[in-house]
């Protein structure tokens, strides 16, 4: 059977495949955790071929030590801190990485922090 679907670009393939992994990789995350992380082993191939960065709601998600997909409550704890910048420290159970996910504030307030000095360091991007 051919496909008679209108051809899709290559970003739009990629985007499709790499909700489909997450998709995937969300559902048997507490069961199978090595399965999951090799979805997004997958999902994060798939972006690279194609040459777009990971959704951010994805990335956020995935330990950038060991790949682990991590799931609230089962192989991650949250912590907030309110300290300087506003962030969420995001800690994988599994090799204890910790990653910053700086919480955004409107584009105002957000260059008036980058304005004062004290902050030295953000998260990369
Ligand atoms: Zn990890």
């Amino acid at each position: 059977m051919k496909n008679t679907l209108k051809p899709l670009n290559t970003k739009q393939i990629a985007q499709q495949r790499i909700d489909i992994l997450f998709k995937q990789a969300n559902t048997i995350g507490k069961t199978n955790p090595t399965l999951a992380t090799e979805y997004i082993k997958t999902a994060q191939k798939v972006a690279m071929s194609a040459r777009f960065p990971l959704p951010k709601k994805y990335k956020h998600r995935i330990c950038k030590h060991c790949k682990t997909l991590l799931i609230t409550g089962f192989n991650c704890r949250i912590r907030i801190q309110q300290k300087r910048e506003p962030h969420i420290v995001a800690t994988c159970l599994n090799c204890g990485y910790n990653s910053r996910i700086p919480l955004k504030k409107k584009k105002k307030e957000r260059a008036k922090i980058e304005q004062t000095p004290n902050i030295s360091h953000e998260t990369p991007r």
